[in-house]
């Protein structure tokens, strides 16, 4: 899958599919994408996560044991589904607490006010993706219910217990100030904090009651306490920010040892009315992916060194460079 194509299937993002096509539905419980159905396809070493949409100008069929996604009646690109183990393929990852006292604007988590899973329902559930063979990696996130300080508690004990299944384990909450240095201790591998946008003004209207310069400083303490590419943090694009600010926010980040994903914005309906989303074209997502590529490669960080949570998957974003690799010239 060239990276335009698959820029093209982030930026529709949903395909009209018949669904006795797919495997297991997957159906997200942490930010923009939660509540939708959605399911993997892969072709040429690529993923992308698609919803389930009968609306989509596109549409899949099944040909020869192969999914072939279809625009204006021509074949756009060839596959298969892939299953997801928890959330998504290959890892076991777990949303401990789906619902959030805080009010981001354009996730609609708050507005589902999920369930809060007990510690031990969530040691279960890794467990049973250990117990399939297939579970390369562990990664845990969680809205907050009461007190970020509780949820972090939550997730270090998570982390204590999980470390037996010897496999790399991320995780990614909202900080506190002693979060990074209990989560390493507890085990975990990799950190992502999310600063959402680096756009200020942006910040302060849809990121309500939170606090960017703290996330920034416990990203810097991060790195420090991590390592380099070890660290990273969700860059939406797409809530009314320029591609300089982009550039300049993706250069603040960099500059502290941070990896930034950048994460094409969605409208939730739950949302509707309260945000302005404007979904990033494909030549949008590819020039700033393009640019984030650049500036990482200057500053020797690495998006496919990750083993845990979203860099590894790539279903939501061009990853810089698993999914840009071959087309390095551009
Ligand atoms: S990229 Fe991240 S949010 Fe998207 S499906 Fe993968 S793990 Fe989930």
């Amino acid at each position: 899958m060239r990276p335009e194509t698959k820029a093209e299937l982030i930026n529709i993002g949903k395909v009209d599919i018949d669904i006795s096509l797919l495997g297991r539905l997957t159906i997200p419980t942490a930010g923009p994408g939660a509540g939708k159905s959605a399911f993997f396809f892969r072709s040429g070493g690529h993923r992308v996560r698609l919803t389930v949409d009968g609306t989509s100008p596109l549409h899949a069929v099944g040909e020869n044991g192969d999914i072939v996604i279809m625009k204006d009646g021509e074949e756009l690109v060839r596959g298969q589904i892939e299953d997801e183990l928890i959330h998504c393929p290959e890892q076991a990852y777990v949303n401990m607490t789906e619902k959030c006292i805080f009010d981001c604007k354009f996730c609609p988590v708050p507005k589902l006010d999920g369930k809060i899973k007990s510690i031990e329902e969530v040691l279960e559930m890794i467990d049973k993706a250990h117990r399939t063979g297939t579970m390369k990696a562990i990664s845990i996130t969680s809205g907050v219910a009461e007190t970020p300080e509780i949820e972090v508690d939550r997730a270090v004990e998570v982390v204590r217990s999980a470390r037996r299944y010897g496999v790399p384990i991320g995780v990614c909450v909202y900080p506190t100030p002693d979060s990074t240095r209990r989560l390493k201790d507890a085990g975990a591998d990799e950190i992502k904090y999310n600063v959402e946008t680096m756009d200020r003004a942006i910040y302060q209207r849809s990121c309500v009651g939170q606090d960017l310069d703290m996330i920034l400083h416990s990203l810097k303490e991060a790195v420090d306490i991590f390592g380099h590419n070890r660290v990273c943090s969700n860059f939406i694009i797409g809530l009314g920010e320029t591609d300089d600010s982009v550039e300049k926010g993706i250069r603040e980040l960099v500059s502290l040892g941070v990896v930034p994903i950048l994460r094409p914005a969605s409208m939730h309906p739950l949302r509707q009315g309260e945000v302005v989303i404007e979904r990033p074209t494909p030549e949008r997502i590819l020039k700033l992916t393009h640019i984030l590529r650049k500036i990482l490669d200057q500053n020797g960080l690495h998006a496919d060194s990750f083993r845990t949570m979203c860099l590894p998957c790539t279903g939501c974003d061009l990853n810089p460079h698993s999914d840009l690799d071959e087309y390095n010239e551009q």
